[in-house]
């Protein structure tokens, strides 16, 4: 029986063959949605707006000024830039015409920039120009680089002479007409690219099909991720060079969503006042972001963030205690999200599921979320067995679907894909209604004695001493244990808590064995270039003898 079923043929649907294609999300933004509005900040706390109709006619006079630099499908087309009103024009044009759109990361090394550059072969690069003294040091090592343009104020001369023909962003669309014939493509071309920040080994790129980045954009939108809709406006500080700003500029063309971009305002004092003035109900962005805005609100009580109702926290884990006091003391619920560059990036968002209240709601809303039917996932125990989701087995994290990265660009690395799936290098648990808890990355577990230690969890439960601003726990090399954790931490302003004070607040909450010996106090956590703790950079500093530690047993 079942071989006959299996020698016939399958039936063809009578469903069209449409391409998901930017261009529709371009279209559908602009005309439908023509009056929403991208706001950027700009200088002494001011703005400026432009409505979607405006961006789309802008995105088609940028893809003929482009092709006009000689820019051909499949072409690298780079950006330098902040959030920004320009940059939404670039991620939407560029897709659009057929080539990708790779926007860089401006806070990394010279060395890795120069070389995600030449690896992806980038032939034209936009910039704006608060970033002209940065770039300049870098374009003589961009090997591809034809034509650089630049967005604001051309300070060409800025910029060394060399094979690169440099441009003004405004000069070069003026003039050019405000429609463009957008070719037909094939949905499974590459559409962008970012590269993750590489913290360890060569920065690694991820390629983004048309295809990849309408799912994306879709599911996003979707009441039990994002949930976002035409009557939102979206705060996006996460960067457009941070996995995508998350997806947020493409799902806003789809939903008609408007955008507030803080464009390089991003200290807590502009920001809240960026928040005050453009006033959106939703945002995006990492721990260290919104600490640093609830740290400012508490001591500027007049600083008005009223508008966000809830915001998106993810990219590491989100302490508990930041949770708590958004909700508390500001009324914004922060919801926890988990994800990848290489998975678009967004792989699962905590939302209380239906009939869970009070302590019951939160221990949901702590968790790293639930993940949404494009993305399966599983766990893989020490040995290689898939394990249970039972909230009690912890593996390491593997996940595969339509947006998530099949491979890296020109860089072979079977260690990261298993049987079709991304190693994800997270470890944690699943629950049985697919509610994911991350105990920490692989790389920075801490082996003491053969168990494993969270450095996740000291860290979150340090954060909640009402003494503490900041907590970052990494694994040392023990004699003994073999490694064994060393909590940095930094004080809030006049709080004179003792190490002992907080190993004792510890204690109860973890068992005795995890609780750490080595103290050091630091005037701040040092950050990646996109606002994480560097656990990479406390070990060094360790290493190389250059904090004071204290140990307390
Ligand atoms: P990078 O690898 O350069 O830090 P990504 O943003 O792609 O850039 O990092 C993805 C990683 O960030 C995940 O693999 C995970 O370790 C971490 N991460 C993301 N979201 C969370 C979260 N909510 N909780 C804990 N870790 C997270």
């Amino acid at each position: 029986m079942t071989t006959e079923m299996s020698r016939r043929p399958a039936l063809p649907s009578t469903m069209q063959d449409v391409p998901l294609l930017v261009r529709r999300l371009l279209e559908n933004g602009m005309n439908l949605h023509g009056r929403s509005e991208v706001i950027t900040a700009t200088a002494n706390n001011g703005t400026r707006t432009a409505t979607y109709a405006q961006v789309g006619r802008n995105a088609a006079r940028l893809a003929h000024a482009l092709a006009g630099l000689g820019v051909q499908p499949g072409d690298r087309v780079a950006t330098f830039m902040w959030n920004n009103q320009e940059h939404l024009e670039a991620y939407l044009a560029v897709p659009a015409m057929g080539a990708v759109i790779h926007p860089l990361n401006i806070r990394l090394f010279p060395e890795q920039l120069t070389y995600i550059a030449n690896h992806a072969e980038d032939t034209v690069v936009i910039v704006d120009d608060s970033l002209l003294p940065v770039f300049a040091e870098l374009l003589p090592d961009m090997r591809t680089v034809r034509h650089v343009v630049i967005n604001g104020e051309a300070k060409s001369s800025v910029l060394p002479d060399g094979p690169a023909a440099v441009h003004d962003y405004g000069r070069l669309l003026e003039k050019r007409s405000e429609t463009y014939g957008w070719p037909d493509l094939d949905e499974n071309q590459a559409a962008g690219m970012c590269y993750t920040s590489g913290t360890t080994g060569n920065p690694k790129g991820v390629v983004y099909s048309h295809r990849s980045l309408y799912l994306h954009s879709l599911g996003i939108s979707l009441p039990d991720l994002m949930g976002i809709s035409s009557r939102d406006r979206l705060l996006a500080i996460v960067p457009q060079f941070h996995a995508q700003a998350w997806g947020l500029p493409y799902a806003a063309f789809l939903t008609g969503a408007s955008l507030a971009m803080p464009d390089r305002f991003l200290a807590p004092a502009p920001l809240a006042e960026f928040i005050a003035a453009s006033r959106p109900n939703k945002g995006a962005g990492v721990p260290t972001v919104w600490q640093g805005l609830a740290n400012h609100v508490a001591q500027h009580p007049e600083a008005d963030i009223s508008s966000l109702q809830e915001a998106v926290v993810g990219g590491s884990s989100c302490p508990p205690s930041l949770m708590r006091t958004y909700e508390d003391e500001l009324g914004i619920q922060l919801l926890h999200a988990w994800g990848m560059t290489e998975v678009s990036p967004l792989g699962a968002l905590a939302r209380i599921p239906e009939g869970a209240e009070g302590e019951d709601a939160w221990r949901y809303r702590l968790t790293q979320g639930r993940f949404p039917a494009p993305v399966e996932a599983r766990l893989i125990g020490h040995d290689g067995t898939v394990l249970p989701w039972d909230g009690r087995s912890v593996g390491e994290l593997e996940v595969r679907g339509p947006w998530i990265t099949g491979s890296y660009y020109l860089d072979d690395d079977p260690e990261k894909f298993h049987d079709g799936w991304l190693r994800t290098g997270d470890v944690g648990t699943i629950a049985a209604d697919g509610f994911l808890t991350l105990t920490d990355r692989v790389k920075d577990v801490i082996k003491s004695g053969g168990e494993w230690i969270s450095s996740v969890e000291l860290e979150n439960h340090l954060m909640a001493h009402p003494g503490v601003a900041e907590a970052c726990v990494v694994s040392v090399p023990d004699d003994k244990w073999g490694e064994r954790p060393l909590a940095a931490v930094v004080l809030r302003p006049g709080s004179t808590a003792s190490y002992g004070e907080l190993r004792g607040f510890l204690a109860g909450k973890v068992a005795a064995w995890q609780l750490p010996e080595r103290w050091a106090l630091v005037e701040e956590v040092p950050k990646t270039s996109v606002g994480k703790f560097d656990k990479k950079t406390v070990r060094k500093q360790y290493a190389d003898g250059e904090l004071e530690v204290d140990v307390i047993t």
